[in-house]
């Protein structure tokens, strides 16, 4: 068995006989932190009958502490030039598919079909941080093909996922994450544990489907578009922000009674409401009629 890629030196040493330096453009970091990698793997809870897919496996350092201990781990990676390096790294892994081509392209759902008789899919990954949020949002809303998801992602974003109302990391991701999702921080990350080191804190956290989601709402895509409209002018009140929204067609009035009608002043501001009062704000709109 060849050593694991988290040994620094072995992963410099892996990375200069391909001749390969991580693409900035594809977001590349290559983790060379043991103790991460464990940690992320225990927090993914992967059985030995689990089917994980992994998104940018990039030189195959995760994706081989994933492997040791799942069933099989399909992996989707953009980056052509890695054919060779990955070839190699995961040469002692017969239970890795590696699929090329863009995860926001890759059909989920054909996968877990193929690869786990339609049963849900655990996600692990390093993310690519320049699409943290079309990633998870594309992850979230594939509803039934996956059962959990663990990633690095930046500190930052794991802040605007846990934030609580009011607060300036409060916002549309904090609401469409919780929807779908409980979240945990699993742990924060130093730029060291990281060839080449981002610029920024990391962190890896934990998201786990709910079965059904927390809140119930009659029409989930008019909520999403009142959760937007609030944000989209976070700092002025929550009723000239759904009013001055071009795609909804609600008057201050109507807004305004239907935030009375679910006891929550007119004069509010978006960012103060939580989850369940969007959903019963986007109920009372949904029973309105539209002139
Ligand atoms: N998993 C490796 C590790 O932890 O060392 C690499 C992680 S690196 C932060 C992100 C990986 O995602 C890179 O391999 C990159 O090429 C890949 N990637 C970037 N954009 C992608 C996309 N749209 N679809 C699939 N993979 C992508």
């Amino acid at each position: 068995m060849k050593p694991y890629l988290g040994d620094p030196t072995y992963t410099i040493a892996v990375l200069k006989s391909h001749g390969i330096s991580a693409r900035k453009k594809y977001g590349q970091n290559f983790l060379i932190d043991r103790a991460v990698l464990q940690d992320t793997v225990e927090a993914a809870d992967i059985q030995e009958e689990d089917c994980v897919l992994e998104i940018g496996p990039g030189i195959g350092t995760l994706t081989q502490y994933l492997a040791e201990r799942a069933r099989r781990v399909v992996a989707v990676e953009i980056d052509r030039s890695l054919q060779d390096v990955l070839e190699d790294t995961l040469s002692g892994f017969p239970n890795v598919r590696v699929i090329w081509g863009d995860i926001l392209k890759t059909d989920i759902g054909e996968i877990a079909k193929e690869e786990n008789a339609g049963r849900p899919l655990k996600v692990a990954a390093n993310l690519p941080y320049y699409i943290t949020t079309p990633i998870l949002l594309n992850l979230l809303e594939n509803g039934a093909w996956i059962s959990g998801i663990t990633v690095m992602i930046q500190k930052e974003v794991a802040d605007r996922i846990l934030a609580v109302p009011g607060t300036k990391d409060y916002g549309a991701l904090t609401l469409a994450v919780q929807y779908y999702a409980k979240p945990e921080l699993v742990r924060v990350v130093h730029p060291s544990s990281f060839l080449p080191q981002p610029g920024v804190d990391s962190a890896v956290m934990h998201l786990e489907r709910y079965g059904e989601p927390p809140v119930q709402c009659a029409d989930k895509t008019l909520m999403f578009s009142l959760i937007r409209a609030s944000f989209n002018q976070r700092r002025k009140k929550l009723v000239n922000g759904i009013v001055n929204n071009a795609g909804l067609p609600y008057t201050k009035e109507q807004v305004e009674n239907a935030l009375v009608s679910c006891s929550i002043r007119p004069d509010v501001r978006g960012e103060t409401l939580t989850l369940s009062q969007f959903a019963a704000l986007s109920d009372a709109l949904s029973a309105v009629a539209i002139a």
